[in-house]
């Protein structure tokens, strides 16, 4: 993101209905002029119904949709400043890839040697200069959808929204895609609005990400608060993987609180607004945020008995069953088996955890 604050979108209590049943349920939402902007949640969420509604191709049931200040609920799609990339790219199959870049600019008013000249631009853009005379079918799946996006940012748009454009493609090209796109809105200044269903890809690329669920926004922030600070059990669960535990609050003071897990274990972290002491929350830790010890560490340190580890390649999952208590997973990286000591199963040993690393959460 750059220093300009300005706003590009504006969502005000959006609301959509398909007859009885309510798909967004008064969604707010500002985005940043030059923002890396996600909308991430589940299938069926409505993260497609807010891009579309944003693109206008649905109409808005209730509320405002602003785009730089200008309210544009009545606007058709094609006199928005905004432009589509969709999951199938749908390139015309009889044109040069020079010609479907270019078809839309000369729609658009623009004549053919300076549609050609911008579209060559544009694959330069994407670095596709080389292929501007082949057909689409003489290209790869990852090719084609980056002459998608030269196609659909020609025009210039000030906004360009992305519904899940890389989820056909494979791993390893969708992870070198995601590392494309970014550099592509670095370059381009143009306010990219992504879909995905995908955290770890909309964690690699955002500058904010909006985490909804059933209609309605769970939380918004930048990637490392949605996942070091989640508000409430379905950002923690959704994110990454996480420890949930259901706790009791044994004691409230100055702002700790004092959680029973059962089985005679104890863990103090900050206290939350509105729970009392007999209060049951709960609560998420991060599995790489714990590690184990032979001897117990500190106060707090965990007893419990190793039950398994899985090889996840970077890193080692270790199940741990503490003694009467929950099951908790601890993650060691691969690489610090030297330091962080790996237990075989069935070896009693301890759990501890970093500093603040058990969270509170908001049910
Ligand atoms: P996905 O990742 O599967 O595309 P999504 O989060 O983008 O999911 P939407 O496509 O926005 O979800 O759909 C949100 C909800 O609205 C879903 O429950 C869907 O069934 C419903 N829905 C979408 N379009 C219509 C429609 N035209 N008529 C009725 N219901 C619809």
């Amino acid at each position: 993101m750059t220093t300009s604050q300005a706003v590009a979108i504006d969502v005000r209590n959006a609301v959509k209905r398909y007859g009885d049943f309510t798909a967004l349920k008064k969604i707010s939402l500002s985005i940043k002029d030059n923002e890396f902007f996600t909308l991430l949640g589940p299938s069926g969420c409505g993260k497609t119904t807010l891009l579309r509604m944003i693109a206008g191709f649905e109409d808005v049931t209730e509320g405002e949709i602003f785009l730089y200040g200008e309210e544009i609920e009545d606007l058709p799609p094609n006199k928005r400043p905004v432009n589509t990339v969709f999951q199938n790219y749908a390139l015309f199959p009889h044109m040069t890839i020079l010609d479907n870049v270019a078809f839309g600019l000369e729609m658009r008013g623009a004549s053919k040697s300076d549609a050609r000249t911008q579209a060559g631009e544009m694959l330069e853009l994407v670095q596709l200069s080389q292929f501007s005379t082949r057909k689409p079918s003489q290209l790869s799946g990852g090719q084609q959808q980056r002459v998608a996006l030269a196609r659909a940012l020609a025009p210039q748009p000030k906004v360009l929204l992305l519904d899940e454009p890389l989820s056909a493609l494979d791993l390893k090209l969708r992870k070198a895609m995601q590392l494309e796109l970014k550099h592509l809105q670095r370059e381009t200044g143009i306010t990219f609005i992504f879909v995905t269903h995908d955290q770890e890809e909309a964690l690699t690329m955002s500058d904010r990400i909006a985490v909804m669920s059933a209609g309605e926004m769970q939380q918004l922030g930048a990637p490392t608060d949605i996942y070091e600070r989640p508000h409430n059990m379905f950002v923690a669960d959704f994110i990454g993987e996480t420890n949930l535990l259901e706790v009791s609050v044994d004691g409230i003071a100055e702002g700790r609180a004092v959680c029973h897990l059962g089985g005679g274990h104890e863990l103090t972290c900050n206290a939350l607004d509105g729970i009392n002491v007999g209060s049951k929350v709960h609560m998420s830790i991060r599995p790489e945020r714990l590690f184990m010890s032979g001897e117990p560490e500190k106060d707090g340190s965990l007893h419990g008995r190793v039950k398994e580890n899985i090889f996840v390649g970077t890193d080692i999952s270790t199940i741990v069953e503490l003694d009467d208590g929950p099951d908790f997973v601890v993650r060691t990286s691969n690489s610090d088996r030297g330091n962080k000591r790996i237990f075989e199963p069935g070896t009693e040993m301890f759990v501890n955890m970093e500093l603040g690393a058990a969270r509170l959460l908001v049910d």
